[in-house]
């Protein structure tokens, strides 16, 4: 479209003022600048930057990991995921907490070469310049370095008989990495160019983290699972019945994951990290033996409930926009994580007692006696409810059984004639 020339040449405010004349209305076009919170730093943040999307952020509250009490801020937009990680890790705590541990924290990189005549001999070249090729990325940042991180390592893997991946290891310290990175494997990528006479297709940071791992465990005893008429030992054998579906089934275990994502995504972003990368990650790592399963499992040992999660947990408390955006760091002095480790095993934390809420919610009262009670204001809001009248009509439609829009008219309407 015409009017969109050169658009990210434009000044913010001129931004909003074609969206204002030429797309939406003037009322629109103020909105979208009272949006706008932080104009100065989106600007500086992404392209073509019109305003901020915001999300409700609330607390995640009763979680001990290692012993340490967390006040843990969530972002995210579903009703209910709060409510229940809130009170899975009130369960897990009067059993004594979440315990999680980082079995290691290094980034890959990959330079990948392509048009190779010799496959066998190239990787034996290259592994053999390992040193090199390590002190050669180290030299292009070498900030990180005299932090105690750095290129550690390289791997040669052949892709075809023609494609070979130059695999970089790189201790990132506090950084998540990526952009550290990609200058360290450009570098790479240029020497392995010019000193081996080779094709390089291009170089990047592997969103694939298996060598950033964390995991997070928790012991419960079955009496604590009994909720109304159903006893703990019910309780604890029906959730591992459904952690058992969810090895199985990639049909489950897609959303049995996407539970455990509802709890990581809201902490991952709320502390400014890159929710695309943790994604990406969790479901590759979750489908690592071929076959998609679910990321965490239950088992019941000695009358115990013990869950366990492994995820790739690519986050940083530097780097990125982390130091950037005023609530992100408003929400990492709420955590209180001393550094990136810390984070991995809190989120991880997150993402089980999430999983634990979700899975005992289906296997005794189902999902959506806690959802609905959200979802009803929801509803009655999007119908036109004013505040004062959502109450009622949330009682409404609980009295009269009715979960959609049409009933959440019929319940504004019948509110509005008895007031
Ligand atoms: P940055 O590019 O912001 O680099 C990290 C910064 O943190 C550096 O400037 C570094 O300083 C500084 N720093 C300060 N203290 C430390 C410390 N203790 N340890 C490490 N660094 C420290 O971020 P990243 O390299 O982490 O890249 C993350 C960003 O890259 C994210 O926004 C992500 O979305 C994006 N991205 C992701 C991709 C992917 O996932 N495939 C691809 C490309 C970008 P100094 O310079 O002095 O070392």
């Amino acid at each position: 479209m015409k009017v969109f020339d050169k658009y990210y040449q434009k000044e913010w405010a001129e931004r909003l003022d074609i969206l204002a004349t030429e797309m939406l209305s003037k009322d629109d076009g103020e909105t979208l600048k009272k949006m706008a919170r932080t104009p100065e730093i989106g600007d500086t943040m992404i392209e073509n930057y019109v305003t901020d999307f915001t999300l409700p952020e609330g607390l995640a509250l009763n979680y001990v990991v290692n012993e340490k009490e967390y006040v843990i801020p969530m972002v995210v937009e579903e009703p209910s995921v709060i409510a229940a990680s809130c009170n899975a890790a009130g369960i897990v705590k009067k059993a004594g907490g979440f315990h999680a541990e980082v079995t290691r924290r290094q980034m890959i990189g990959q330079v990948i070469m392509e048009n190779v005549r010799d496959v066998v001999s190239l990787s034996g070249s290259l592994q053999s310049h390992a040193d090199q090729l390590v002190k050669v990325a180290n030299a292009a940042h070498p900030s990180l370095q005299k932090r105690g991180g750095g290129a550690r390592d390289v791997r040669v893997r052949a892709l075809d008989n023609d494609l070979v991946s130059l695999d970089l290891i790189v201790d990132t310290q506090e950084a998540m990495g990526a952009n550290m990175m990609n200058t360290m494997l450009e570098a790479v990528a240029t020497y392995i160019r010019q000193q081996f006479d080779q094709d390089v297709l291009m170089s990047i940071l592997s969103n694939y983290a298996t060598q950033c791992l964390v995991t997070a465990t928790c012991r419960i005893p079955v009496g604590l699972l009994t909720k109304r008429q159903i006893k703990g030992d019910q309780a604890a054998a029906k959730i591992v019945a459904a952690s058992r579906v969810a090895q199985l089934d990639p049909y489950r275990a897609v959303t049995h994951n996407k539970g455990v994502m509802n709890g990581v995504d809201a902490v991952v972003i709320a502390t400014g990290n890159d929710w695309r990368a943790i994604e990406g990650a969790a479901h590759a790592y979750a489908s690592r033996d071929g076959h998609y399963r679910g990321l965490s499992m239950w088992e019941v040992v000695d009358n115990e409930l013990c869950g366990q999660i492994t995820l790739p947990m690519p986050v940083g408390t530097v780097g990125g926009s982390i130091k950037i955006v005023p609530l992100v760091k408003i929400n990492h002095q709420l955590l209180r994580v001393d550094d990136a480790r810390e984070l991995m095993t809190v989120i991880a934390a997150v993402g089980l007692g999430q999983n634990l809420a979700a899975l005992y919610a289906l296997v005794t009262e189902g999902i959506q006696r806690g959802h609905m009670r959200l979802q009803l204001k929801s509803l009655a809001r999007s119908v036109g409810a004013t505040d004062a009248e959502i109450p009622a009509v949330v009682a409404r439609m609980t009295a009269q059984n009715t979960r959609d829009s049409a009933g959440a008219q019929a319940a504004l309407k019948w509110v509005r004639a008895h007031a």
